[in-house]
């Protein structure tokens, strides 16, 4: 046989920007400071790349909460919830998110990578899923999971999936999968021609707000409350790891899906449940969201006055109107070494290469958080500002 292991020679991959002192990834943070900043190798850093967009991975409300139920409950859910893993507190969470999300219930999951994956139960060889050519891995697998026909469509191009569906086996089930707030470029999903479609075609519309619920819409309730179709939303997932500050997922929709999910996802039934500390700290965030609009304007207005900096600068930002700015790079080499020099410079943004983007387009990340501050903005485009001139990116 051959030898399974041989494959395993990612570092190839990474060997020039290695060399180079420029590998971007699993830096360790050392500690999260309460002004949003983190300390790696000792020295404190600009975070410049978070999904914490309300900046409530360090607030001290969400400590006390996850605190009083690691007292109450314990570290641990010593199974899943099909067993023995459910929590009181996760039934208040579910109830809570669902009456946010207006749907009629909702189910936890340990991430919302799983809750993504939980989808897979929704569909069979014979079915027929429809996806924007960005959505992410979890839901990708999600599909091949499931083992449905996958069939992407260009970047909100609705001509595109209108083609697709137009062709598709009218006796299969479709759906159609995407995410409100894309999570490389920022952009926003257009839900109102995918909604309208969905409908005309008879698929189910699957939402992930992963990034966009908590942050956009009036209530926060994501992009689908942004653009006033909260309604049109079959399904929507989303992850607690962005702007509810801990870790965790889940999937809201009708009670009846929900109960058919809570019992065939696989990754809800054998999985061990989500924590206590992170089932009450999802709470507490959530009570923040509902109380505290200004979070979400202040995030979202850093990064307009940060995208324009940049863009001032002679970067192409792209067009996102959210907390997510793709500064554009292409080569993967030039973008770690933009990366390397950002970090010298203090500042600790996100590299993205294939395959977390399509070939020839990595990027660095940028988001804003709303702990960002003036001076934090002005130290993030100065240090792209010496790190471009130094690589000759920009005049
Ligand atoms: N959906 C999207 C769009 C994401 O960006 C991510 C994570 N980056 C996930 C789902 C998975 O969420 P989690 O990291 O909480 O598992």
């Amino acid at each position: 046989m051959l030898d399974a292991f041989d494959r395993c020679r990612l570092h190839d991959d990474f060997r020039p920007v290695t060399e180079l002192g420029a590998y971007p990834y699993y830096r360790p943070v050392e500690e999260r400071l309460a002004t949003g900043e983190v300390v790696v190798g000792g020295r404190v850093l600009v975070a410049a790349g978070s999904n914490d967009y309300l900046g409530l991975s360090a607030d001290p409300r969400l400590k006390d909460a996850a605190c009083r139920a690691i007292r109450s409950l314990g570290t641990g859910t010593s199974g899943s919830r099909l067993v023995n893993g459910s929590l009181a507190l996760h039934e208040t969470l579910e109830g809570r998110l669902a009456a946010f999300l207006g749907q009629e219930a909702a189910m936890v999951t340990p991430t919302g990578f799983l809750a993504n994956l939980a989808l897979s139960a929704l569909a069979g060889p014979r079915d027929t899923v429809l996806a924007d050519q960005l959505i992410h891995a979890s839901l990708i697998d999600a599909v091949r999971l499931s083992r449905a026909r996958l069939r992407r469509y260009r970047h909100n191009d609705l001509d595109h999936l209108e083609r697709l569906l137009a062709g598709s086996d009218p006796a299969a089930a479709g759906l159609i999968v995407t995410e409100g707030m894309f999570s490389t470029t920022g952009t926003l999903c257009d839900l109102p021609g995918t909604a309208a479609l969905a409908r005309r075609h008879g698929a189910r519309l699957v939402l992930d707000g992963a990034h966009d619920i908590g942050l956009l819409g009036p209530g926060g309730r994501g992009a689908a409350e942004h653009h006033g179709l909260l309604p049109a939303v079959d399904l929507h997932t989303m992850a607690f790891s962005k702007c509810l500050g801990t870790t965790g997922g889940a999937v809201a929709g009708p009670e009846q899906i929900m109960v058919y999910l809570r019992h065939h996802a696989r990754s809800m039934v054998f999985s061990a449940a989500l924590s206590p500390s992170s089932t009450a700290a999802a709470l507490a965030a959530l009570d923040i969201v509902e109380t505290e609009p200004e979070r979400r304007h202040r995030a979202l207005a850093a990064a307009a006055r940060l995208r324009a900096d940049l863009a001032g600068l002679g970067f192409g930002t792209g067009a996102s109107p959210t907390t997510i700015i793709p500064v554009h790079v292409g080569d993967v080499v030039l973008c770690c070494r933009l990366w390397r020099e950002l970090f010298e410079e203090g500042v600790f943004a996100t590299a993205m290469v294939p395959p977390g983007v399509p070939d020839g387009q990595s990027l660095i990340r940028v988001s804003t958080t709303a702990l960002h501050t003036d001076a934090q903005l002005d130290r993030i485009a100065s240090a792209f500002a010496a790190a471009g001139r130094r690589l000759g990116m920009i005049p």
